[in-house]
């Protein structure tokens, strides 16, 4: 039921739970550039000081969930998906551009056929589809593209992130519970 009430919801499903900065120590593990090591909040992994009570994202207590060394790789995995999924939304409607820039060339095509053109316009139309293609590809992409993604991989983190969760919660309660 509450799966269907937020489809509805025509806002950016936000991941409050991944923070920006957890977003960028990703991307440079992911990258290579750094070690997946560090000193992560234990409940959303945003990287705290050691000082800390309290992480300055989640606003949990260090007592409650203790800090961790490393990212899980279930985490790291989760993030590497939100990439993928936007890379292949993006170029999916870049290439719906060109198709249509290919269409509007046949369209021209034809209707300078049933004119009986002169050879000019043809060149003409050819040099349309060239320019076109790329400019569509571009804006359909770049722009459609690029906001459908967020919406699309942001939705899918979200989905991903609770089932974490909630895994994670019933390995901690069997964990306080068992002797
Ligand atoms: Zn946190």
């Amino acid at each position: 039921m509450s799966r269907s009430s937020r489809k509805k919801d025509r806002t950016p499903p936000e991941v409050p739970i991944f923070s920006d900065r957890l977003m960028q120590v990703l991307e440079t593990m992911i990258k290579g550039e750094a070690p997946n090591a560090g000193h992560f909040c234990g409940y959303c992994y945003t990287p705290i000081d050691r000082a800390r009570m309290h992480c300055p994202h989640c606003v949990k207590a260090v007592a409650d969930y203790p800090p961790v060394v490393k990212v899980p790789s279930d985490v790291a995995e989760m993030f590497r998906k939100v990439r993928r999924r936007e890379s292949l939304v993006v170029n999916s409607f870049a290439q719906f551009g060109i198709m249509l820039g290919v269409m509007t060339f046949i369209v021209v095509f034809y209707f300078l056929f049933l004119n009986d053109a002169a050879i000019w316009w043809y060149v003409l139309d050819v040099v349309l589809l060239f320019v076109l293609s790329p400019v569509l590809a571009g804006l359909i992409g770049g722009y459609l593209g690029d906001e459908y993604a967020y919406r699309f991989a942001r939705r899918k983190l979200a989905d991903e992130w609770a089932a974490f969760d909630a895994e994670r919660e019933e390995q901690r309660m069997a964990k306080v519970t068992s002797p």
